[in-house]
C-alpha cells in the first residue's frame, strides 16, 4: 500500500524521461518489495550503511589529514555532489533517490591517498588486470561488503550498478547507447564538485591566491558578481561568496543548457535519452570552455604543486612497500582477507585489503607491518 504511494508520487512528480522505480530491472538476487521504501531509496541506505562509504571520511579528496581539517574529505566531497546532483535531478524532474544513490555509491571505490593510491595500485596489479577506483567500487558493492546474510554484496538494483559500470567503463563519450539522466547529472555534479571546492580549499591553504585566480575567466566572472551584489566583504567573505557564485554559475547554465538540449532534441522518453546519440546534461559549450582554463590552472598550479607532490609521493611508496609487504605475507592480513585468497589469488586480494584502508589506518598498519621491521 505505501509502496504504491511512493509510486504514485513519482507517476505524478518525475517526466517521462526520468528512471521510473516501477520500471527498475530489479536485482541479482530476487527480494520482496520494501512496505515503504523504493528500490532506489533502499538501495542509498544501502550504501550509507556500508564499511567502505564510512571510511570515506578518512580518505583523501586531494589535501591529506596534515593540512588541517578545513579541506574536503572523499566524504565531504561525495555529499557535495550528492547535493549538487539533487538540485539539477529535482529541477529537471528527474528520480532523486536514484541520483542520490549514484552519488553516494560513485567514489567509494577510492583507495587511501586518493589519486596517488591510485596510480600506485594500479602499478603494482600491472600483470594482474590493473586497479580503478571505478570499477573497484563495482566490486566492493558486488561481493566484498558482507553485511547481508542472503547474497554478498549489497544487492543494489541494476540501474545503480550500470551507473557506476558507466563510469568505469568510461562510456560517455563514445558508447551509443547513452545512459540514463540520472546517470548523466551525478558525472556533470561530480565535476562541478571538485572545480570548485578545490579552488576554495587551495586558497585555504595557501597554494593559490585570489589575484592568480583573476585571470580566469569564469573566477572572474563569479568575482564581478559578487562585487556587483555587496560593497564591504573582507578577505575571506568574499572568496567564500565568489566559491558560491561559482557553483551558481555551473549549476545554472547546466540545467538551462540541459533543458534547453531536451527541448530541441525532442527527448521525452527514456527511449529518446538512450538513442539520441550525445550526452544531454552537459555544460553550454561557453562554460565547457571555462571549466575547461580552471581545470587546467588547478592542474598546474594546485595538482602539482611541490607540496602536493612530495606528499603524494610519500604516501604513494608506502602503499607500494605495504603491497609487497602482504605479498610476500599474505597470512598477516586480517582472517576476511586470507580467506580470500585462494579464490582471488594473492596480488588481487593485497589489493583489496590495501584499497579498503583509510589514510590514517594505511600509515598505521605501514608503520606496524614495514617501518617497525626495517
Ligand atoms: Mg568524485
Amino acid at each position: 500500500m505505501q509502496q504504491n504511494s511512493a509510486l504514485d508520487r513519482e507517476a505524478l512528480w518525475l517526466a517521462d524521461y526520468a528512471m521510473h522505480s516501477r520500471d527498475s530491472a530489479g536485482r541479482e538476487h530476487l527480494e520482496m518489495p520494501h512496505p515503504y521504501r523504493g528500490p532506489f531509496q533502499r538501495d542509498r541506505d544501502r550504501i550509507v550503511h556500508s564499511s567502505a562509504y564510512r571510511r570515506l571520511a578518512y580518505k583523501t579528496q586531494v589535501f591529506t589529514g596534515s593540512k588541517g581539517d578545513y579541506h574536503r574529505t572523499r566524504l565531504t566531497h561525495t555529499l557535495e555532489v550528492a547535493s549538487i546532483a539533487r538540485t539539477v535531478g529535482r529541477t529537471l524532474r528527474l528520480n532523486e533517490d536514484l541520483i542520490e544513490a549514484l552519488a553516494l555509491l560513485h567514489d567509494v571505490g577510492h583507495p587511501p591517498f586518493g589519486h596517488a593510491g591510485e596510480t600506485v595500485l594500479d602499478h603494482c596489479m600491472h600483470d594482474y588486470g590493473g586497479f580503478s577506483h571505478n570499477s573497484h567500487a563495482l566490486r566492493l558493492v558486488t561481493t566484498l561488503e558482507t553485511r547481508y546474510p542472503n547474497f554478498p554484496g549489497l544487492n543494489l538494483s541494476r540501474e545503480v550498478l550500470a551507473g557506476q559500470q558507466a563510469r568505469s567503463a568510461k562510456q560517455f563519450a563514445s558508447q551509443n547507447r547513452q545512459s540514463l539522466l540520472e546517470i548523466q547529472v551525478v558525472d556533470a555534479a561530480d565535476s562541478i564538485a571538485y572545480d570548485s571546492h578545490d579552488v576554495d580549499d587551495s586558497l585555504e591553504l595557501g597554494l593559490l591566491d585570489s589575484e592568480q585566480l583573476l585571470k580566469i575567466p569564469l573566477w572572474r566572472d563569479a568575482a564581478d558578481r559578487v562585487h556587483r551584489r555587496y560593497t564591504a566583504l573582507d578577505d575571506e567573505q568574499f572568496r567564500r561568496a565568489v566559491i558560491h557564485q561559482l557553483i551558481e554559475i555551473l549549476v545554472s547554465d547546466l540545467v538551462e543548457t540541459t533543458r534547453a538540449r531536451l527541448e530541441a532534441g525532442q527527448i521525452t522518453t527514456r527511449q529518446d535519452v538512450e538513442e539520441c546519440g550525445y550526452v544531454l546534461v552537459d555544460p553550454s559549450d561557453e562554460i565547457a570552455e571555462q571549466k575547461l582554463q580552471l581545470e587546467d590552472f588547478l592542474f598546474e598550479q594546485v595538482y602539482r604543486h611541490p607540496v602536493v607532490l612530495a606528499e603524494r609521493s610519500i604516501a604513494g611508496e608506502a602503499l607500494e612497500e605495504m603491497f609487497q609487504r602482504f605479498r610476500s605475507d599474505p597470512e598477516s592480513m586480517p582472517a576476511f582477507f586470507v580467506c580470500r585468497l585462494e579464490s582471488d589469488g594473492v596480488p588481487r586480494t593485497v589489493c583489496d585489503y590495501l584499497a579498503g584502508m583509510t589514510d590514517r589506518h594505511a600509515l598505521e598498519e605501514h608503520r606496524r607491518h614495514v617501518s617497525s621491521s626495517a
